[in-house]
């Protein structure tokens, strides 16, 4: 199991829990609902080890990886009904696979362009907001 101490997504420590918040595990994967929420449903799917590039991974854990993201991607279009889900795995710096599905609606913020990773002003929702939205997501994977 590739681990790496210095990477939040493996060390699972304030730093990431100050940005988001678990929302479950799925087979290959952690799921988390970004606090920031400019794209109502935005999430985090996060793959399990520490590896970099989707060609790092079997092909076995690749289609298993897109399965989950395409379930998280299914139920945020079955609760949001976006007009289209971003797909975005950069992580330049953070070599932790992981693919964002960013919601976007059009006429709504980014719309035919790329999603902000940071938008500013932050769209933040109370405790019983994000308890609301996590779980309509849990209920729909
Ligand atoms: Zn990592």
């Amino acid at each position: 199991m590739n681990f790496d101490e210095n990477c939040f997504y493996c060390s699972k420590n304030q730093d990431l829990n100050s940005i988001m918040i678990k929302i479950c595990d799925l087979e290959v994967s952690t799921v988390y609902l970004f606090k920031e929420q400019t794209y109502k449903g935005r999430c985090n799917v996060v793959f399990k080890e520490h590896k970099s590039e989707i060609t790092d991974l079997t092909e076995e854990e690749a289609a298993a990886f897109i399965k989950d993201v395409r379930k998280v991607a299914k139920a945020i279009q079955k609760i949001f009904n976006p007009d289209k889900i971003n797909y975005g795995a950069f992580a330049d710096t953070m070599q932790h696979l992981h693919f964002h599905i960013v919601p976007k609606y059009n006429g709504g913020p980014s719309w035919g362009k790329t999603f902000d990773m940071m938008p500013q002003p932050k769209t933040l929702l109370n405790e019983e907001g994000y308890s609301e939205v996590i779980n309509r997501i849990k209920f729909n994977l």
